[in-house]
């Protein structure tokens, strides 16, 4: 039986404004958001002075704390997602791949029992990054483990992850492409551009086919040229595509991403993390995908000077947005949480603090360092 749980006086980050209220959770969902709720035998955690929003999701991370989600191992998952709320996560997609079909689906189907069965943060469902994306564009990813785009590859994945792939990035210029987003898109799962060549033209025909996201915008992409616009320029302008920012500060300088979101606006832009499992570590060298990376300052990157992912955790993320968007904290939440909610597939219940709701919370002190973090109506993280 889940506790009863009441968030006493927190200042809760409302579209409308700040807003002074007390949570009620019951069985893990909101029950109630009033003034003075009366609630006898709950536990209640003492909120004044801070500042209540819902929890962060993320859907583009890999791993962090040490464990990595390139893994036939679940309790990597589980490790994770115990260590994640301290950086005010509450639910994630694990964004994996594997070097091969045949590994791809074993870890696929290793880790789907993990979707929604871990305690802490929740498992969303599976982003699948490649291997369905372009040589060119391949980032951190080995050459070797990209595939061309097949649908009985996709179909086996879909099967071994028990439905539970919810976003998938490719490069739509790719032969075989275009029926593959179909396939994706009537499994239910969301068809997204990323390491990609893809002319305007190319994106154009990828939108029409069904893509409705974009992975790491402006990151492993062709750059933009003033008469190829290419991805990045497609994917702007493109209303019926949301669209992944890195705000490390890393991956993209602030003032392209403040263009970005200029255009995006804040129903479309979903931050997201590109974490590896380095994240949130003192160590200053691991490796990923086979290779040694070196982790200076929030930058992880391989010998050549290849970025590989952030190191910086969500609640940086959390805090670069508003700094580096110029965005109110109400807005921040919708960057962080909502928006990813609908990406993840959870936008009925997760991204927002509403009775009904899974009571997914974060609690920020004055510096919006994350003090306490509750999942599904339990705290599973109490810095104060
Ligand atoms: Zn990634």
């Amino acid at each position: 039986m889940l506790e009863r749980l009441l968030i006493r006086s927190g200042v809760l980050a409302l579209p409308s404004g700040p807003h002074r209220a007390d949570v009620l959770c019951e069985g893990g969902r909101v029950v109630a958001i009033g003034r003075d709720i009366d609630a006898p035998g709950a536990r209640v955690v003492d909120a004044s002075g801070m500042t209540v929003g819902p929890g962060l999701i993320d859907v583009h991370v890999h791993g962090g704390g040490g464990h990595s989600f390139f893994t036939q191992d679940r309790s990597r998952i589980e490790a994770y997602a115990a260590w994640a709320p301290r950086n005010g996560v509450t639910s994630f997609l694990v964004s994996t791949v594997g070097n091969g079909p045949d590994e791809t689906e074993a870890i696929l189907e290793a880790l789907a029992p993990a979707v929604g069965h871990t305690s802490g943060a929740e498992v969303l469902g599976f982003h699948l990054e490649g291997p369905f994306i372009n040589p060119v564009r391949h980032g951190a990813f080995p050459p070797g483990m990209l595939r061309a785009p097949s649908l009985e590859e996709w179909e086996r994945f879909d099967a071994a992850a028990g439905g539970n792939i919810r976003q998938v990035t490719l490069a739509p210029e790719l032969p075989g492409a275009l029926p593959l987003i179909h396939a994706i898109d009537r499994a239910g799962g969301i068809p997204a551009m990323g390491h990609t060549d893809a002319t305007t033209a190319e994106c154009a025909a990828g939108f029409e086919a069904g893509i409705r996201h974009v992975t790491h915008l402006f990151n492993a992409m062709r750059p933009i040229h003033q008469r190829e616009g290419g991805p990045i320029v497609a994917a702007l302008l493109e209303d019926r595509a949301t669209c992944e920012l890195i705000c490390d500060g890393t991956h993209v300088d602030p003032a392209p991403l403040r263009m970005a979101y200029r255009v995006l606006g804040p129903s479309r832009t979903v931050v997201v993390t590109d974490n590896l499992h380095l994240a949130g570590m003192e160590a200053t060298s691991g490796r990923f995908a086979g290779e040694e990376v070196t982790v200076t300052g929030a930058k992880a990157a391989k010998a050549d000077g290849t970025i590989v992912g952030s190191v910086a955790t969500m609640d940086t993320h959390f805090r670069n947005t508003l700094e580096f968007l110029g965005v109110d904290l109400a807005t921040a939440f919708r960057l962080c949480s909502t928006n990813p909610a609908g990406v993840a597939g959870a936008a009925g219940r997760k991204g927002q603090i509403e009775p009904g709701f899974d009571a997914d919370m974060v609690l920020l002190d004055g510096e919006l360092r994350v003090r306490l973090t509750v999942c599904r109506g339990e705290v599973v993280f109490d810095g104060r």
